[in-house]
């Protein structure tokens, strides 16, 4: 399997073998492809997502809330599937807050964080009855006026940049200067402002960072990130209850990449918690994953179009590209680009023949899905597989690129 499947040590959760082809959810690859009728396409786990949620719910305390983060992947079967077992959607937009109500969320398990809300996005907030988490000052000054105008106090929670910063995270959004969330030392003043606005003052919003595989960062992350929410409740203007303590859970991508150690996880927070709640009884507490929950659920498929040799290297032109998942091409925040573990799904299981370079469609260099990869011989017809793709992949990508066909996306 390590053969074929480079870095990753084994499949995924949700994927096996039969015969020579990769199976989702027990499903044949070709069997699927043909039911989809064309390439490229996402294919996603449902099996993988629940026995991801069941292995952080046996990991984590047991009155911790995990919420999905919609953005990391927006399909709305995959919201729908995700909002029967979270307890709590995590929306960036107007258009995540109407997949979260129309998944069935009960409002006060939605919340809804990002800079740049508009007028019209509050009003959205407010008249749905979900949790806002305030950016700014002055963002605090537009919803109390839309608030106003309704008639109405909606709940918020104030999002906190802190002062700290999550090492080694794939994609810093706290400490320092940031254009998320009010920078701690200002919180005190804002919370005394709030207590006069039309708001219903319920919390805290902590969120570090993205994409961290390093255990104990994230340990020493969830230990400022209640510190921080302890000292920011003593200038509260009402009970506190909510904390969001943020996530920042990664997933391997790239070689030399380990998975995170749940179990440690789950047992130091299991201890802030008891912490924290001795001086808040009454919030819930709340992570929010997006990444970790449907990254690994997910896969990207394409055909080879065409097989070439050019001045010694073997190039495997497909029908996808960066169009469809920008990530892979490594455009999507990577400093230096590496390859996503690839299989060729018809040939699971084939010892590598030979080191070939795979790339897209697009008349542009930057579209790369594999470099130097050790694969199977495959030839026209034969489908490349891209794993860890069911988050950041297609809402993430530049599709109108080349006008191109939307590819096709699955949930099984
Ligand atoms: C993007 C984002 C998430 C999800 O991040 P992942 O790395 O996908 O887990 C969670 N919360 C906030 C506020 C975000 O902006």
């Amino acid at each position: 399997m390590a053969d074929t499947l480079q870095h990753l040590s084994h499949l995924p959760d949700g994927f096996g073998m039969d015969g020579l082809d990769l199976t989702i959810s027990g499903k044949p690859l070709r069997a699927i492809v043909d039911q989809a009728g064309s390439t490229p396409l996402f294919v996603y786990s449902k099996a993988a997502m629940d026995r991801r949620v069941a292995a952080l719910r046996q990991a984590l305390p047991a009155d911790l809330e995990i919420h999905y983060a919609i953005k990391a992947n927006p399909m709305p079967a995959v919201v729908n599937h995700m909002a029967g077992l979270v307890d709590g959607l995590d929306v960036a937009s107007a258009g995540e807050l109407r997949l979260a109500l129309k998944a069935g969320t009960s409002p006060q398990d939605i919340s809804f964080a990002g800079p740049g809300k508009t007028d019209d996005e509050l009003r959205a907030a407010i008249e749905a009855g979900i949790v806002v988490n305030l950016e700014s000052e002055g963002e605090m000054a537009r919803l109390a006026g839309a608030a106003e105008n309704l008639g109405a106090r909606p709940k918020v929670a104030i999002r906190v940049n802190p002062e700290f910063e999550l090492r080694r995270t794939g994609m810093q959004m706290g400490g320092g200067p940031r254009p998320f969330g009010v920078d701690e030392e200002q919180v005190p003043e804002m919370l005394g402002k709030l207590a006069g606005l039309p708001l219903d003052f319920t919390g805290f919003h902590i969120f570090a960072g993205s994409q961290v595989l390093d255990t104990d960062g994230l340990i020493a992350c969830q230990k400022s990130t209640v510190d921080l929410a302890l000292r920011l409740s003593a200038h509260a203007p009402d009970t506190v209850r909510s904390v969001n303590l943020g996530g920042g859970f990664g997933i391997p991508y790239f070689p030399g990449d380990k998975p995170i150690d749940l179990q440690r996880i789950g047992a130091a927070l299991a201890g802030e918690l008891q912490r924290a709640r001795r001086e808040l009884p009454k919030a819930r507490f709340a992570i929010e994953l997006g990444r970790y929950l449907v990254g690994e659920a997910g896969i990207y498929v394409t055909r080879i179009v065409d097989r070439k040799v050019s001045r010694g290297k073997t190039y495997l032109v497909t029908d996808g590209g960066l169009h469809h998942h920008l990530a892979l091409s490594g455009n999507f925040g990577q400093v230096i680009r590496k390859n996503y573990p690839v299989m060729i799904g018809n040939l699971a299981g084939q010892a590598p023949a030979e080191t070939v370079d795979i790339v897209g469609c697009l008349c542009t260099p930057l579209d790369r899905l594999g470099d130097a990869v050790a694969l199977p011989r495959a030839d026209v017809g034969d489908l490349v597989v891209v794993f860890q793709s069911g988050a950041y992949g297609l809402s993430a990508s530049p599709q109108a690129f080349l006008s191109h066909d939307p590819p096709g996306e699955l949930l099984l």
